[in-house]
């Protein structure tokens, strides 16, 4: 039987929204995005691909990194994401920007955005920072979950200090109801410390995309035991299709039980769709 997937990481943008570096990569990673860029960028022929790969909900995300991605914009992504029941779009805050990253927020979560993503290292903040506490505040209030970068990178200018995830323990500390899930889940040298702290915090998620599905065992040996906090996100178009990795976690040494909270079911209960 066919399990349904809720992919909670995927990149869109125009050609001209990303720097050559990031287009380099992109067909480096040989993705086959890549290969039909300008057929998938379009609305309504990627929400078919998704529905054909068993794809039953996508976390649409923008990123305005203009040191490191580029500026894929939020309009851009609330527009894309319009009629499309299979998206559920993300706004982004860069609190370099603006001033009041919540009233920035606001206005995308009033046109229907299902959550904020953060990105501390491509933008060079702590997520921890007061300034934006403000805006913790609105999502928790919301109950909308903020998607945190955590870990490496590959993009020119990011600076990894910025996403250790230990910085994540001072905001759901601060905000006990807010939902946080960390990006690549430390990706690099802080994993057990993603895994940890997800334990010790019962709103605090680990997101698994980008990291290749048959080491996850290896980066989180006891996943098992907490799998209601793993979610999966593809990063695509950084993978070769959109179900590389799906079916890779299929083949994983866990339970079949297992497997579908980390499929859908957990990303399910944290997008409200049960
Ligand atoms: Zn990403």
């Amino acid at each position: 039987m066919a399990v349904h997937v809720i992919d909670f990481h995927l990149h869109i943008g125009l050609k001209e929204h990303w720097h050559s570096w990031v287009h380099d990569y992109q067909k480096s990673s040989r993705s086959e995005f890549y290969k039909r860029y300008e057929e998938l960028i379009v609305p309504e022929n990627l929400a078919q691909y998704l529905r054909d790969n068993d794809i039953a909900k996508a976390v649409i995300l923008p990123d305005l990194c203009p040191i490191t991605t580029g500026n894929v914009p939020n309009e851009y992504v609330m527009e894309f994401c319009e009629g499309q029941d299979i998206f559920a779009p993300f706004c982004t805050v860069n609190p370099s920007l603006t001033t009041h990253p919540e009233l920035e927020a606001k206005k995308y979560i009033q046109r229907g955005a299902k959550g904020i993503k953060l990105y501390p290292s491509y933008n060079h903040f702590y997520p921890n920072e007061t300034r934006l506490y403000p805006l913790y505040h609105l999502a928790q209030e919301e109950q909308l979950p903020v998607l945190v970068h955590t870990g490496s990178s590959v993009f020119r200018g990011s600076k990894i200090k910025y996403a250790d995830p230990i910085h994540l323990d001072e905001v759901v500390t601060d905000f006990p109801d807010l939902t946080v899930l960390m990006a690549h889940g430390g990706r690099g040298i802080w994993y057990d410390r993603a895994y940890f702290l997800s334990r010790i915090h019962p709103h605090l998620y680990v997101e698994i995309s980008g990291l290749p599905p048959k080491k996850l065992l290896d980066y989180f040996p006891d996943m098992e035991n907490n799998i209601e906090k793993f979610v999966y996100g593809s990063d695509w178009p950084a993978v070769q299709t959109i179900s590389s990795n799906i079916n890779e976690i299929k083949k994983l040494p866990l339970k079949e039980e297992s497997k579908k909270k980390i499929l859908y079911g957990n990303a399910a209960k944290i997008l409200g769709l049960q």
